[in-house]
Parts: C-alpha cells; structure tokens; sequence
C-alpha cells in the first residue's frame, strides 16, 4: 500500500476482513484521476464466508421483535445523519458528484432509507379472508434467509440503503456488494453498523469485481433472494443464473427517458427542473430525462431557453459549493459518452451546446474526467443516440406533431422506466400518462419520490418494484394458512 492510499476490507460477521486472495483494485477519484485508496479483490471465497455468516446470524435475527429490529435501524439512520459532511466528502471524490448535491440529498436519503423501513414494519398489518361460513385463511409473511444485494455506482449508499434496509427490516441478513468503481461509502456504512451494534453476520458487504463477487453472490445456492441495480445486460445475465435456481429476483435496470413538453407548458415554471432533469449527477441517474420530446409550436423556443439555461451550469472541481456538474465516474464511462456524442453526429445531429471537455477546470482537476453539458438537436427520434442509453450529460431534443405521436416516440425504446409530462392541461396529462410505458410518470414534476410508492421498470427496465409494500413483500414469502370452520 503506498502513502496516503486508504486501504478498504470486506464487513464480514461484524469484522473488517482482508480479501481471500490478498489483492486489491485502485479506486480512483474521478476529479482528479489519482488513485487514493484500494478496494479488496473480492472473490468466491469471500462470498462464501459472508454468506456463511449470514446463514448464521438468521435464526436470531429473523426472530428478534421487530420493534427491536426497528430500534437498531434508526439508531444507523441517525448515526448516518450525524455524519453527513464525513459521508457527502467520501460519496462526491469516491464517485464525482458535486459534494452539495451528496450532502443535501443523497445521504440523507440513505439515512431515510433505513428509518422508512424501520418504521414500516412497526404499522404493517396481515391479510385475512373470511371464505363465507366455511374457512377463515390467514397470511404468513415469513424473511426469506440471506439477500444478496447489488448496487450501481451512480447513487452508491442511496441504492446500496434502499436495498439493504427493507430486506433487514422484514428479517433478512444481507450479503451487499458495492461497485467496485465507489465502495467507500459503503465501506462506511460497515463501520456505522458496528457502532449501532448490528449483530454480527446481519449485513456483510463484499467488495469486488461483479464478475467475480456479484456473480458468486447471484449463484450461491444459499442465497435465495437477489436483489440487483444495474445495467440491463447486467440484469439480464443475473436472470439467466437465477431464474433456474428458482431465486426470487428484483431487477431495477436500464432507462432511456422521456421528457414530454406540450404546447401549453409553463416554461418559466418547469425549466430549470426540466434541465436538472437532464443533468443531475452529471446525467448519471437512470430517472434522467435524456430525450426531450416538444410540440413542435414550441421547439424552437424551448431549444433556445433550453441551451441558454444549459449554458450557465457550472462544470467544475465537485468540491466546490456551486459546482452544478462534476466529473464522469470513470475514464471507460467518459468514453463511452465521447463515443455517443461522436455517433450523434454521424446520425446527423447538430452540436447545439457542449460536446467536449469543460474549459477552466481547477489545475487540481487537470487529470480528471469531465464532460460539457451536451444538447443535441436535428436527431431523428429512432436513431441510437436517441433510443439508447448514454447515462452521461447528453439530452437530445426533438419536435412532435400531435400527442399520439408523442406517446409513441416516447414508447418507441427497448426501455419503460419514467417519463415526465409538462403541461398544464391536467385531463391530457391523465390521459397521456395512462398510455405512457414506464414503472413512473411524473407531470410537471421530476424525480419526486414517495417512498410509499413502487418504483420500476417495464420492458428491458427491469422486473418487479422496489419501495413501500412491495419491497416488504419483495423481501418476504407468503403462506396462506386456511382454517376450516
Ligand atoms: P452494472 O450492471 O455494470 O453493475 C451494477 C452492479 O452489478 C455492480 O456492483 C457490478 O459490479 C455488478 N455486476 C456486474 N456484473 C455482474 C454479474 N455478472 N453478476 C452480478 N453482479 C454483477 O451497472 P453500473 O454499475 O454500470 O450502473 C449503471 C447502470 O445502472 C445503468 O444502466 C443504469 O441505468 C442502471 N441503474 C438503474 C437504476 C434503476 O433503478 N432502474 C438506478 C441506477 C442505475 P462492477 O461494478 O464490478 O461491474
């Protein structure tokens, strides 16, 4: 380990533990393109003794009151709260986002993660059916042993959290895998859970390589419950493991979002959500409105507001306090976008802001891996750049005719994740939103979220929603106890 690298252990059965196979993998800091601390090099044998941990610590845990469960849950939500600046600092070098937006919205969501469920199954109640006069049936919701929990690297202990916590909260002991990219945080949380004295084995995180660690985590034939954020081939190779182990799996994937503005929008009311829609995290947010589809009464307008407001985003060091967009996660990932913006204009779209690499970027940030807000126009909306997800600082906007029209290029992707309405015609926003294939519609609104709600995919976005009840379902297997009367 060279000076200054922090060197990160696996959290298994309560204990910081070094990797079976001795080595470890950089992390880099995307600002600045150094590496500052080494992850483990997790493999198969690390999973097996996390999973073994977690077999053990099922019994008593999965037996525990759950006011008792409850307390402890709130007691990580709390402490979490209580280092917030610490957690903001880790998650915004770890990953690259601007410290402000970590600080102010994503770490305190993990916190509320925990305690939403913590609550939750303090006022859950049990279905009984009355079957005339000749039975009475009662369900039986029962944890499901150990969950296996993998998360992306775009919102890492905000994913990790919604995950983790309701599949402790119904019971379940937890292996969690990080990505690899930024597992700092949840290197954190390990330390956070042996403060609040979570009983060892309950939560292990594994770090490492999703070929190697998620991979052992999806097969292992103890671990019955998967639940997985990430790309849709990611998703999808995970199914072909699980499916015939009969695992119940949840797979939050991929999205390629509409952002639908009719004739009647409010613009000096919606835009800024509508850019923030498509920049946030530097666009590295499934629920990001990348495809901007606008009656055709206002393209023109719209595009011009549009870039103007665009124009003014501050791309810079995440450590500073107005910094709108930081740096790209990863040196692959930067290319990938490159990639698409070069494809962009084969596809004979026009460049109407950014494109390249910010200019008068911090000295500190000279290696770093940034990327303009990018705004393109002239795209057909069936072409790749526009139906395919970039998950970077590139939104496309194209022109509609009639609302069918709009529903249908809305639709016309491999993905159903959100869309988002603007107008302020309520009926047709109804009515839209009824066609729309997508787990979520927002109208005139973006990423507001009611944990009480289920969140997902359709299509190639996934299977099965996360949040509220489903999530303590998602997490639980029902009996059905039938009483002859
Ligand atoms: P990946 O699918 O590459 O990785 C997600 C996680 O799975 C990582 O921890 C990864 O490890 C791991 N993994 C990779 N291969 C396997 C495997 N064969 N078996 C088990 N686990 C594996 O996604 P990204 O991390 O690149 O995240 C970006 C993607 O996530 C985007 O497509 C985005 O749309 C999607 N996403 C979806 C959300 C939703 O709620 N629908 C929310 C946020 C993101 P490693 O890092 O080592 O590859």
């Amino acid at each position: 380990m060279s000076m200054g690298i922090t060197r990160l252990s696996h959290f298994i059965g309560g204990q910081d533990i070094a990797p079976a196979s001795g080595a470890y993998l950089p992390v880099f800091e995307p600002a600045t393109g150094q590496a500052y601390a080494e992850v483990p090099d997790g493999d198969e044998r690390d999973v097996a003794r996390a999973v073994k941990a977690a077999r053990e610590a099922f019994p008593a845990w999965s037996q525990m009151p759950a006011a008792e469960r409850s307390r402890m849950l709130i007691d990580i939500a709390d402490r979490i709260d209580r280092r917030v600046e610490e957690f903001a600092q880790a998650e915004s070098r770890d990953q690259g986002k601007p410290v402000a937006l970590a600080r102010s919205l994503e770490i305190p969501r993990a916190a509320t993660n925990f305690r939403f469920f913590a609550t939750a199954i303090l006022h859950d109640s049990q279905e009984c059916f009355a079957t005339d006069a000749r039975a009475i049936n009662y369900v039986l919701r029962a944890p499901r042993g150990v969950a296996g929990c993998i998360a992306p690297w775009n919102l890492p202990l905000y994913l990790f959290s919604w995950k983790i916590a309701p599949a402790l909260a119904t019971g379940n002991t937890v292996v969690g895998k990080p990505s690899e990219l930024t597992p700092f945080t949840a290197w954190m949380l390990g330390e956070v859970c042996r403060e609040a004295k979570l009983p060892a084995g309950v939560l292990n995180i594994v770090h490492g390589l999703g070929a190697k660690v998620g991979a052992a985590v999806v097969a292992h034939p103890d671990v019955p419950t998967i639940s997985f954020t990430g790309g849709t081939a990611t998703g999808a190779a995970i199914a072909s493991v699980a499916a015939p182990m009969f695992k119940k799996i949840s797979l939050e994937l991929g999205g390629k979002n509409a952002t639908i503005v009719c004739q009647d929008a409010d613009l000096d009311r919606s835009m800024s959500t509508i850019v923030r829609s498509a920049f946030q995290n530097q666009g590295e947010i499934c629920l990001s409105g990348s495809r901007i589809l606008v009656h055709r009464s206002r393209l023109k307008e719209f595009s011009e507001r549009f870039v103007d407001e665009v124009r003014s985003l501050k791309v810079s060091d995440p450590q500073l306090p107005d910094c709108d967009l930081g740096a790209i996660v990863s040196r692959q990932h930067l290319e990938k976008i490159q990639s698409y913006v070069a494809l962009a204009k084969i596809e004979g779209g026009k460049i109407a802001w950014g494109g390249g690499r910010p200019r008068g970027l911090h000295p500190r940030c000279k290696e770093g891996w940034f990327h303009e807000p990018t705004v393109i126009v002239g795209l057909a909306p069936d072409c790749r750049t526009a139906t395919e997800e970039i998950f970077g600082p590139v939104a496309s906007i194209h022109g509609y005719d009639t609302h069918g029209e709009a529903i249908q290029i809305a639709n016309g992707t491999r993905y159903g994740l959100a869309c988002s309405i603007w107008t302020r015609d309520l009926e047709r926003a109804h009515k839209m939103a009824a066609k729309i294939d997508a787990g979520v519609v927002w109208v005139n609104t973006w990423m507001l979220r009611d944990l009480r709600t289920p969140f997902g995919g359709m299509k190639a976005s996934g299977v099965g929603r996360e949040g509220g009840d489903e999530a303590l379902r998602f997490f639980t297997e029902a009996k059905n106890v039938c009483v002859g009367l």
